[in-house]
């Protein structure tokens, strides 16, 4: 595999030169790499990539894939800025694939008319119809369930349900990031597709009221929260259990882990909110074939194993056995709503923030 660049780090390497200089070499340095790409992308046995998604949790599928078909990957990660990117570079881009997490950014990239619609019927049968676009412009590949972290010292509940957390017995004991983070959205826009907009406006106003504290900090923070006393109850994505259990560089986030229990919510009706990290085959990949070929390798029972032990997030496919880890910690069953209409109200999510003032706290 091939890392051309890392256009992420541009900005900190070039935060202290300023104005037309920066600019400048912005431009002549991203130029230089999608030439780089474009040229490599002549022959059909590459695939280029566009990844918002960190190298080491793709490089181990990316290695395979190349063992089993001798097709070569070149990609580029950023945390920020390539659907833009792709968007710019129209026709000219060499991107073949766009992979990212969150349905937010892959319906996104979809809107923005960078995605091609693909019906293949082998990813078809692998990838759950909820996990897919209805047209064929993105789909899952692992999943990762929106959760509730609960103090083991205080909260007795073994059980749970989103509706729930507006419940005043939470009163000043919830902690979560701010609410316009994509993983919040994404959650809110599930509870009106459930609900109605009615609905979901008093129960993200009763959440409000039981919050602990302004909203702040990422999902982990949160969870610190719970093992500092500050709230008894935190909101956040699965994988960032064992991302603390397994924390040899931090192993203070070990105790944080140790200090909370995991709670599924809605596992005795409807199912957890989970949302997707997935792929979408860019409109002018210069490389579709080889592209596809990858598409169907990450869709495959091998790729699909390899996602479960390396990222601790959960196949897109029931049928792939989980890593130990994640079945330590109890079932997920996923909300079997489509994705993709649970996307269709992202945008009044995030007017519901704002007009029940989420990000300014309790009491506010
Ligand atoms: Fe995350």
């Amino acid at each position: 595999m091939t890392k051309i660049g890392k256009p992420a780090r541009f900005g900190a390497r070039f935060s202290k030169i300023t104005g037309a200089v920066a600019t400048y070499i912005m431009t002549l340095t991203l130029l230089t790499l999608t030439l780089t790409m474009a040229s490599n992308a002549q022959a059909t046995t590459e695939v280029n990539i566009y990844s918002y998604r960190q190298p080491y949790l793709i490089e181990p599928l990316l290695k395979e894939f190349t063992a089993d078909t001798g097709i070569k990957t070149n990609i580029i990660f950023a945390k920020k800025g390539l659907i833009e990117r792709m968007n710019a570079e129209g026709r000219n881009s060499p991107a073949d694939i766009l992979l990212t997490t969150d349905i937010g950014r892959l319906t996104g990239a979809k809107s923005k008319g960078i995605t091609a619609a693909l019906d293949d019927a082998a990813i078809n049968a692998e990838i759950p119809a909820s996990y897919r676009d209805a047209e064929g412009h993105w789909f899952g590949l692992t999943r990762r369930g929106r959760i509730v972290f609960a103090s083991r010292d205080r909260v007795s509940d073994n059980s749970i349900s989103y509706e729930d957390l507006a419940d005043p017995k939470w009163r000043g004991r919830i902690c979560v990031r701010s609410a316009h983070h994509v993983y919040n959205i994404a959650l809110i826009a599930s509870m009106i597709a459930h609900h109605g907009e009615a609905q979901a406006e008093k129960w993200l106003r009763g959440l409000k009221e039981n919050l602990a504290r302004k909203p702040s900090g990422n999902d982990r923070a949160q969870i610190k929260g719970v093992y500092s006393g500050e709230c008894d109850l935190a909101i956040g994505n699965t994988y960032y259990m064992a991302k603390m259990q397994l924390n040899e560089k931090k192993p203070e986030q070990k105790k944080w882990a140790a200090s909370v229990k995991l709670l599924f919510p809605n596992a005795e009706n409807r199912g957890t909110h989970v949302n997707i990290s997935g792929m979408a085959l860019a409109k002018h990949a210069p490389n579709r074939e080889s592209a596809v070929k990858l598409m169907r390798f990450l869709s495959g029972d091998k790729a699909q194993k390899i996602y479960a032990s390396v990222n601790h997030e959960y196949p897109v496919r029931d049928n792939v056995p989980l890593s130990k880890l994640i079945a330590s910690w109890g079932d997920l069953k996923a909300d079997t709503l489509a994705l993709g209409d649970i996307a269709k109200y992202r945008k009044l999510a995030s007017e519901l923030v704002d007009k029940v003032g989420f990000n300014s706290g309790p009491n506010s």
